[in-house]
């Protein structure tokens, strides 16, 4: 017998007792009334067994009423009860359906309404938390959460990507994760003064450092709680870009510099007497004249890359040139320069290669590549130029044997205003950065592409190829 049986036959036997007593004093004073008003009644002692036994089967009839109440009461409770903890567990419970003139009725339908409504908050959060999930997995963003006992409770795909961490699904020391010295002070700054901090910061990673924008809040919760977040922006692409940009303003100024004050301080010195002897007149002009040649580049190509970068398709000039004759006039124009480095420009372009394209923007993609081909090269050195073509295509190679470039720097000779650091043994050419990037971008504006095939200290070859049919992207 369980303690609920036990309870239940405490309940009836005290029930029974004071039933039978109730019902006793009640057949006693009905026996009274009665012999009071019959006086021809049988004997006193018929009349007390009798009172008994009426007692006795009333009592009898309220205990088996009574204990069937009690017993369906209790299944009730039971089946009330049996939900409520399965509603606790967060279990799926089953719907009890009562009649309803059932006394409990009332009661499970709200036990009912509760476990519906609890099951949709449920099913409301759970949502919320998946949706919450798929956004922290998804963010570029890296979000890394630590408890108050400094441990990491939740690294999104991209922390673990910034960070190069092994998966790890239990709380562990956040100190196991982020070995950067700089980014730990700022946790624990965060930590110690409960304010959020910021700054950028340098990861050491293989295969190349990232540069991250870290963003430590602390967020207080309820109940004294809290914990730390850590935001990870990558901006190693801006910073890079926000670099070259620095870069060039100091290389495009030093580049103006330069040649603005020779030409300043060499008319200066003719005007202070030296216009006077012939030979000093005609050395200081040469002087102001290369110095005027390298400020007109610089405008030159800073304007360039800026049109070519505004430059709509439908804007280029599409006509049928001699391919050997443009390549010709952009050489004729770099005579100086190949004599001043000692190249040779060998054009091997066969005479009758004609091509629909804009001469003018093919015109400055070659003279830039010749230029480079002549300025990055050794005494002696030589450049070329020859066609290949295919069914649908046609290719202009560009091939110089002069000092290369390594490996490493190829993907970013193309990038504005980068330039390889030493390009010249002893010597630094003069340059802005902007040859290969207006080359790259007139390529496009054609509808071709270009490739590059390099070794340090052997020379390069750049080949552009396009489609014969011309159109604006290539589709080839
Ligand atoms: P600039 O020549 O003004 O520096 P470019 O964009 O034309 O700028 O070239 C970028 C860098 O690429 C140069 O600084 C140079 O180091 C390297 N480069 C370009 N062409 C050649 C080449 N033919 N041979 C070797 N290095 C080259």
């Amino acid at each position: 017998m369980n303690s609920i049986q036990k309870r239940m036959l405490n309940r009836t036997l005290r029930f029974s007792l004071t039933s039978f007593v109730g019902n006793l004093l009640m057949a006693f004073l009905v026996l009274k009334a009665v012999q009071k008003g019959q006086h021809s009644f049988s004997t006193q002692e018929i009349n007390y067994i009798l009172l008994f036994a009426i007692t006795i089967f009333v009592t009898a009839i309220e205990v088996v009423v009574y204990w069937s109440n009690l017993r369906q009461s209790q299944l009730r409770q039971d089946a009330l009860n049996e939900k409520l903890q399965e509603v606790l567990k967060g279990e799926k419970a089953s719907q009890i359906l009562l009649p309803k003139d059932d006394p409990f009725y009332e009661l499970t339908m709200t036990v009912n309404k509760i476990e519906s409504h609890d099951r949709h908050q449920i099913h409301n959060l759970t949502n919320q938390g998946n949706e919450l999930k798929a956004i922290v997995n998804n963010l570029p963003v890296g979000v890394l959460v630590i408890n108050r006992h400094r441990e990491v409770q939740l690294a999104n795909p991209a922390t673990i990507d910034l960070l190069q961490l092994q998966i790890q699904k239990d709380p562990h020391p956040y100190t196991l994760d982020i070995k950067q010295d700089d980014l730990r002070a700022l946790i624990e700054r965060t930590f110690e003064t409960k304010r959020d901090h910021h700054r950028t910061i340098h990861l050491k990673r293989e295969p190349s450092e990232k540069v991250i924008e870290a963003t430590v809040v602390y967020n207080k919760q309820v109940h004294h709680r809290y914990e730390v977040i850590v935001l990870l922006y990558d901006i190693t692409e801006a910073w890079t870009v926000e670099q070259m940009q620095l870069n060039f303003v100091s290389n495009a100024s030093h580049e103006l510099r330069t040649p603005i004050t020779a030409i300043s301080g060499f008319a200066e010195t003719l005007m202070n007497g030296a216009k006077n002897d012939p030979d000093k007149l005609d050395e200081f002009l040469a002087i102001i004249q290369k110095e005027s040649r390298k400020l007109v580049r610089l405008t030159e190509d800073i304007l360039s890359i800026s049109r070519t970068q505004s430059d709509d398709p439908q804007s280029l000039e599409i006509t049928e040139s001699s391919l050997a004759d443009l390549a010709q006039e952009e050489i004729n124009l770099l005579h100086s320069g190949m004599q001043l480095h000692q190249v040779e420009v060998v054009n091997d372009i066969p005479k009758n290669v004609k091509v629909q394209t804009d001469a003018q923007q093919l015109g400055q993609i070659i003279k830039n590549l010749v230029a480079n081909g002549i300025r990055y090269n050794r005494p002696s050195g030589h450049v070329s130029l020859s066609y290949q073509e295919t069914t649908n295509r046609w290719q202009l190679i560009v091939s110089d044997n002069g000092i290369g470039i390594a490996t490493e720097e190829q993907p970013k000779v193309f990038e504005r205003f980068y330039r390889v650091s030493a390009n010249k043994p002893g010597e630094l050419v003069s340059g802005t950065g902007l040859g290969l990037p207006i080359v790259a971008e007139s390529v496009k504006n054609l509808g071709g592409e270009v490739r590059l095939k390099s070794e340090l200290g052997k020379g390069s070859t750049f080949i552009l190829t396009f489609p014969k049919q011309w159109r604006p992207s290539a589709e080839y």
